[in-house]
């Protein structure tokens, strides 16, 4: 490994915690309060927790843990916050600093170790799962398990089955290391990273998103040694994996001489532009990182920002958007995917109520927290349904997948697109 600093503590730091001033105007953005009423689950109560244990006036218990975990890492109260406070930031570090200092039950280790550790940094396992999803789904065996209600025997399992991704044939895998050449002619070069588990779930999405890039003047480099972008790690408070897999994607990209490195995952994009902080104590990669930081974009993002070429042909179609956490409220990105949207003719925008409010999803969040992520869902279905739009928009994969069990428990199973896609069909109709 490249010099690091592997000896420095995780715990949030001093200057984040002091910028609290514990006014609560953040409490109403907060999902889990907003759903429990309880301040230990609120931004305040949380931040007002770490601070007990970074003063040592409390040890990290369990229920410190559990405050922590329960905790999305939507970052709507970092919107709502008048002072400042990076809470996403904060909250990064309480959990990292938790693995730290933590020892788990064996299993649970063992647990953490091989998804973080092998299963989404390598594309084989990847690939592996992929295809045990494949068989589990064109077998005709997840209709089987679905309709006989077995799993309802089993805790949650059932809810949590209803959040199975589906795993879309070719996969994109095989697109990685490729150049697509610019249609017409070249006005950008990009590098596209595919993510980790969107090369299996969101293969067509990659694809339009490739597409979409090439009408517009971009010559699409698919970087061939990219991995993961690491959110997941982050989020679960596995520094040390994330930041091999940043030291990755910044060597796969940064001698590209692109003009733009792009994502089409909120979630991804909101960690891969933190890559210069996540990588703040490493001698080699802190500039990199930062080089690396000032090219990456999200998708809206970077069509906003250039003269995209209209659709000829009008897509009728009512829509409504539900701004994903981490590119709103991690990225401050809300206006650009309504441009994009606006300038697709025949498209209606419907607004919903709270669309930036979180739907639940919150990367693993709703497998492991899967009550309050469904009962946030079915909240977040009410202000969809509300709008009466026939197709529900975002922009990451992850609020995808789980808008799309929503729309199947609550609402009229109305597609989930992602902007991107909207854009590809106008180009396509
Ligand atoms: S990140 Fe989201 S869930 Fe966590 S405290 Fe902030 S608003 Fe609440
Ligand atoms: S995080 Fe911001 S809004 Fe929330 S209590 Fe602290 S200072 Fe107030």
């Amino acid at each position: 490994m490249a010099a690091s600093d592997m000896t420095h503590s995780e715990a949030p730091q001093q200057k984040d915690l002091d910028k609290c001033v514990h006014c609560g105007l953040c409490l109403n953005s907060c999902p889990t309060y907003r759903e429990l009423g309880v301040e230990m689950d609120s931004p305040r109560g949380r931040i007002y927790q770490m601070v007990q244990v970074s003063e040592g006036k409390a040890a990290i218990t369990d229920d410190y843990i559990a405050h922590m975990e329960l905790c999305l890492a939507c970052r709507g109260c970092e919107s709502a916050c008048p002072s400042g406070v990076n809470y996403g930031r904060l909250i990064e570090a309480a959990r990292a600093h938790i693995d730290q200092n933590v020892k788990r039950p064996w299993h649970v280790a063992m647990a953490r170790d091989f998804v973080f550790g092998s299963l989404l940094s390598t594309r084989w396992m990847l690939s592996l799962a992929g295809a045990g999803l494949y068989l589990y789904q064109a077998s005709g065996l997840q209709k089987l398990v679905r309709s006989s209600g077995l799993l309802k025997f089993f805790g949650r399992l059932h809810e949590i089955e209803m959040l199975a991704p589906s795993a879309e044939t070719p996969f994109f895998f095989s697109q990685i290391g490729k150049v697509f050449p610019a249609e017409g002619e070249k006005r950008y070069k990009v590098a596209f990273l595919a993510g980790c588990i969107a090369n299996i779930s969101f293969a067509r999405l990659n694809e339009a998103t490739v597409r979409v890039l090439q009408k517009n003047g971009c010559e699409v480099h698919i970087p061939k040694s990219q991995n993961c972008c690491g959110a997941l790690h982050v989020h679960a408070g596995r520094k040390e994996d994330a930041r091999l897999l940043a030291k990755n994607n910044i060597d796969a990209t940064l001698d590209g001489e692109f003009d733009a490195i792009l994502t089409n995952a909120a979630g991804c994009g909101s960690t891969l532009k933190e890559y210069d902080e996540l990588l703040e104590h490493d001698a080699v990669y802190r500039d990199k990182a930062v080089a690396f930081q000032a090219k990456m974009k999200d998708i809206n993002e970077f069509l906003a920002s250039i003269e995209i070429r209209k659709p000829e042909k009008p897509l009728a179609m009512t829509v409504t958007y539900q701004d994903s956490c981490h590119l709103c409220h991690g990225q401050k990105i809300r206006v650009q995917p309504r441009k994009v949207l606006a300038a697709i003719p025949g498209v209606t925008l419907k607004e919903m109520a709270l669309s930036d409010l979180c739907c639940g999803s919150a990367g693993i969040y709703n497998v492991l927290h899967n009550e309050m992520a469904m009962s946030l869902l079915k909240n977040k279905m009410q202000s969809v349904n509300a709008t009466g739009a026939e197709c529900i928009v975002t922009a990451n994969p992850g609020c995808m997948i789980q808008l799309q069990a929503g729309a199947r428990l609550h609402g009229k199973d109305q597609p989930v697109l992602h902007v991107v896609e909207v854009l590809d069909r106008a180009y396509r109709s």
